[in-house]
């Protein structure tokens, strides 16, 4: 009996090393690289006719709502994260326009957007310069219209979320987050967030990366979509920095400087910013209106360098573009990296091709819908190499 229990006791020890070894390998297969040299890259393309892009934090919720920061905070956060812009959207109000937060501060732009609670879920609303809300006697398309009449940008916020989006009739809805930071680590199961919580306070860039997965669902919806018509989607962060425990008391986590680090929105416009803020949020929106940008786990590696592009004949087009079909077109997708990559692309969401390294060419076989992943790959002793979403972009659509 004694021999019984000290080996279940030595057998249950054993089990916890190797938890806690297999724990730390992963966390720290699961660290940030640094983005290579540009000039190392010539093949990256900036995208068809010059161009430029810029890395934008994109949905973040300040004291002017539930967010536990000012916007003073989270201005200081995005200078030290060191995103080109940050997007503020409080839910239902407009506010910090009003009070004159939009502009830049040292070099970083601060957009004022608004999360605008609809009764189909949450929508952003982009670019409308007041706030929008469904009280009226139209309902929910008055309000996907109104923004768009104002120039503005719509999209669906957390599609999958705990509070999901549930109307997708309404076409002249922009687009959806396709990556929600506040939403991803809630389909984690309890071992792995168990062992998230373990390793936090010595890995936090590992820990948090490895919260991350592919958002199989928000793709299908998208794709599902984008049959009928052109889709963008972006990567948001809903950052809070508040979790809410009783009371009146909170945590001020994760921080907004983690959040700005962990998922980007990179846009690519067709002219560069200019300085001046109203100038600089049209062009930066009509970006992500026509779907130039694509999506990056910042976390793992800065992707300043990655295309994905069109040729046909003399023409160029790059994502975001609805084209007609026509043969002998050729898809290019290149995604510098410092370490090793998988390149996936996809027709209408069903994988079609994929390679092993920086780059790739594809003959277009037909018309179709296609984008691109790209995965890091990540090796540990324990569980050999493993594929880790890294890049999402946007899609080029062949009708
Ligand atoms: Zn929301
Ligand atoms: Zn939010």
């Amino acid at each position: 009996m004694l021999y019984l229990r000290k080996s279940l006791k030595i057998l249950v020890a054993a089990g916890f090393l190797l938890w806690i070894a297999d724990g730390y390998l992963l966390m720290l297969s699961e660290s940030p690289r640094s983005a290579p040299d540009p000039a190392a890259n010539p093949t990256a393309s900036i995208g068809p006719g010059g161009g430029a892009r810029y890395s934008g934090a994109i949905h973040i919720h300040s004291t002017y709502s539930d967010g536990g920061g000012s916007v003073e905070d989270i201005i200081r956060a995005g200078q030290n994260a060191g995103p080109d812009f940050l997007v503020l959207t409080d839910h239902d109000t407009m506010q910090p326009l009003i009070d004159g937060h939009q502009g830049y501060h040292d070099g970083l732009l601060l957009l004022v957007g608004e999360e605008v609670n609809t009764s189909a879920g949450h929508l952003l609303s982009l670019g409308v310069g007041r706030d929008v809300s469904q009280d009226g006697p139209l309902g929910l398309p008055a309000v996907v219209e109104e923004i768009s009449e104002s120039g503005g940008v719509s999209i669906a916020a957390h599609p999958t979320g705990r509070r999901p989006w549930t109307d997708w009739t309404l076409e002249e809805m922009d687009g959806l987050e396709v990556l929600n930071g506040n939403s991803e680590w809630r389909d984690d199961g309890v071992l792995e967030l168990l062992r998230a919580f373990v390793f936090l306070p010595f890995m936090p860039d590992g820990v948090f990366n490895s919260l991350i997965d592919r958002p199989d669902e928000a793709i299908r919806l998208w794709m599902h979509r984008a049959q009928r018509q052109p889709v963008t989607v972006i990567g948001s962060l809903d950052a809070h920095e508040r979790i809410k425990l009783w009371g009146e008391r909170h945590l001020s986590f994760p921080t907004y400087e983690r959040m700005f680090g962990l998922i980007r929105t990179y846009v690519i416009t067709g002219t560069e910013l200019t300085g001046d803020a109203g100038v600089d949020e049209v062009i930066l929106l009509n970006a992500i209106h026509r779907g130039s940008c694509y999506v990056v786990l910042e976390g793992y590696e800065p992707a300043p360098s990655f295309s994905f592009e069109l040729s046909m004949g003399p023409e160029t087009e790059s994502m975001g573009a609805s084209v007609e079909y026509q043969d002998g077109g050729r898809l290019h997708v290149t995604a510098p990296s410092s370490g090793p990559v998988r390149i996936r692309l996809y027709r209408d969401g069903v994988p079609l091709i994929e390679t092993r390294g920086h780059e790739l060419f594809v003959e277009v076989p037909g018309p179709g819908v296609y984008h691109t992943e790209v995965y890091q790959l990540r090796s540990t002793l324990l569980r050999g190499e493993r594929q880790r979403l890294w890049i999402i972009s946007n899609a080029i659509r062949l009708e």
